[in-house]
């Protein structure tokens, strides 16, 4: 059996000492939704035993009934959102993992991506291993299990050396919760306290929602271990430069949270006001793609000294554009989540400003949109470099051959789009907004530059990447 397509996009929250754990962990899940919609779950420890309650849907569908807490007892908690691509939503792909082993019961929930997991698989296989799940993480639990290490400590490190790629993961056993950021720190993470009680969240803004204080980000290659004997941490890994992902800032996460240093909502301004400097364009309006594109758009408008208008409204109640699974529908997706406002729009030449161009189906929507609304003329700007490439590392980025910008420049997809003009930020713009000063960011999908080697990929991927010019 090989693995569908890489985990993607997912949220990890995590509390330990808490009467309410189970559902702090839900109000938690509620907060970095954005993460993953297709499938939540959250698995609790009642000093005993562990409990499960894990299912396709919503965060707020899935926990609907609030009998479902009484099933989910104790004083710690773990839990997870998780989107992926078609092939592998389904239940048996639902996290956190749970398994009952011969040290007792371990819950897992891991948001990144393993590239080297296909080659453990395998090998695990040979040695005659089960899996029951096709996803990555899941090597993770069968280390886990082989390991004649007496610690959980040791047991998760041992298993983790021979992991590679983006893992941002929290372990859940009957008395301990386990926190661990990968060597190259590509997701975000965090560590916040509630009173006495300590918690584990992807971003920030999960923490702002519980009220528990930002104690500090986990540090790339960190293992925290919490128990009754408080927070400890640990770093057992070889050391390597730590390259998070500049697309969180870009794109994923919430501009309310503060990831690797910095606010996103602050970084997102920047990317716009660049994005101002090196675009100079004569119009009547600046509009952002909502809500990812607000910030930069707003930057823009400081900048640049046009006024800012909310010129597309958003149905608050569609998910995002890349859950629809098919092409037919995501077409549909577009107009059903956006639609202009006409008196706003009618007569004005419009900037129109969006984070990101894939594969180029929203934007051409957007522009008609704008158009069809009476607009002069249509400008979009985006307030990051080209998507040439995909990510190997959670985020779901097609493959290299349905990126609009790997086969087509700029003034081809300016025509596809049927826009008046087409603008990016510039790689050195991006790096001088966002600021380099103390991190090395992973920015693969503009340079195709990764940071971690995959050692096996699927014949799809590999057509992607080789395809490299
Ligand atoms: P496309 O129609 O494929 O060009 O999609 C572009 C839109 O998708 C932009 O409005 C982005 O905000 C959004 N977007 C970019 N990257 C992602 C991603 N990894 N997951 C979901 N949406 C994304």
């Amino acid at each position: 059996m090989k693995f569908d397509r890489p985990e993607e996009e997912c949220g990890i929250f995590g509390v330990f000492n808490h009467p309410e754990a189970a559902n702090l962990t839900y109000l938690g899940l509620y907060a970095l939704q954005h993460r993953g919609q297709e499938s939540c779950g959250i698995v609790s420890s009642d000093g005993m035993y562990l409990h499960a309650h894990k299912s396709m849907g919503l965060v707020a569908d899935v926990f609907e009934d609030q009998g479902i807490f009484n099933t989910l007892p104790g004083k710690s908690a773990i839990g997870h959102v998780r989107y992926s691509t078609t092939g592998s939503s389904v239940t048996k792909n639902v996290q956190p993992i749970m398994v009952d082993y011969s040290r007792g019961s371990i819950a897992i929930a891991h948001n990144g991506n393993i590239v080297n997991a296909q080659l453990i698989k395998d090998e695990l296989e040979a040695w005659g291993s089960i899996f029951q799940t096709t996803m990555d993480t899941e090597i993770i639990v069968h280390l886990l299990a082989m390991s004649k290490a007496s610690s959980l400590l040791d047991r998760i490190t041992e298993a983790l050396v021979r992991v590679e790629g983006a893992y941002c993961l929290l372990f859940l056993s009957e008395t301990q919760m386990v926190a661990v950021r990968d060597p190259n720190g590509f997701r975000p993470l965090c560590l916040g306290k509630r009173g006495d009680a300590y918690v584990i969240a992807s971003e920030s803004c999960a923490l702002d929602l519980i009220e528990a204080k930002l104690v500090r980000e986990i540090e790339p290659g960190e293992v925290v271990v919490i128990d009754k004997d408080g927070v400890n941490s640990f770093f057992p890994f070889k050391k390597v430069k730590p390259t998070p992902c500049i697309f969180e800032y870009i794109y994923f996460a919430r501009p309310d949270s503060y990831i690797f240093g910095k606010n996103v909502y602050m970084v997102r301004k920047e990317l716009g006001r660049q994005l101002a400097r090196e675009n100079k364009i004569e119009a009547d309006l600046v509009i952002p793609v909502p809500d990812s594109g607000v910030p930069a758009a707003l930057g823009y408008a400081q900048e640049s000294g046009i006024r800012f208008e909310f010129g597309l409204m958003r149905n608050h109640y569609v998910g995002r554009t890349f859950i629809e699974p098919q092409q037919a529908i995501r077409h549909f997706g577009v107009k059903i989540k956006l639609n202009p406002v006409q008196d706003i729009i009618k007569g004005k030449r419009v900037i129109v400003v969006d984070d990101s161009i894939v594969r180029g189906t929203t934007s051409r929507k957007i522009v008609k949109m704008i158009r069809s609304a009476g607009a002069a003329e249509v400008h979009t700007l985006i307030s990051a470099p080209p998507t040439d490439y995909p990510c190997y590392y959670g985020i779901d980025t097609p493959t290299r051959k349905e990126l609009i910008s790997s086969s087509h420049t700029i003034e081809e997809i300016r025509k596809y789009i049927t826009a008046d003009s087409l603008g990016y930020l510039s790689v050195e713009g991006m790096l001088k907004a966002v600021g380099t000063e103390n991190t090395d960011f992973c920015r693969a999908c503009f340079s195709g530059d990764y940071p971690v080697e995959f050692p096996i990929l699927s014949p799809e991927a590999q057509l992607g990447l080789f395809n490299k010019e």
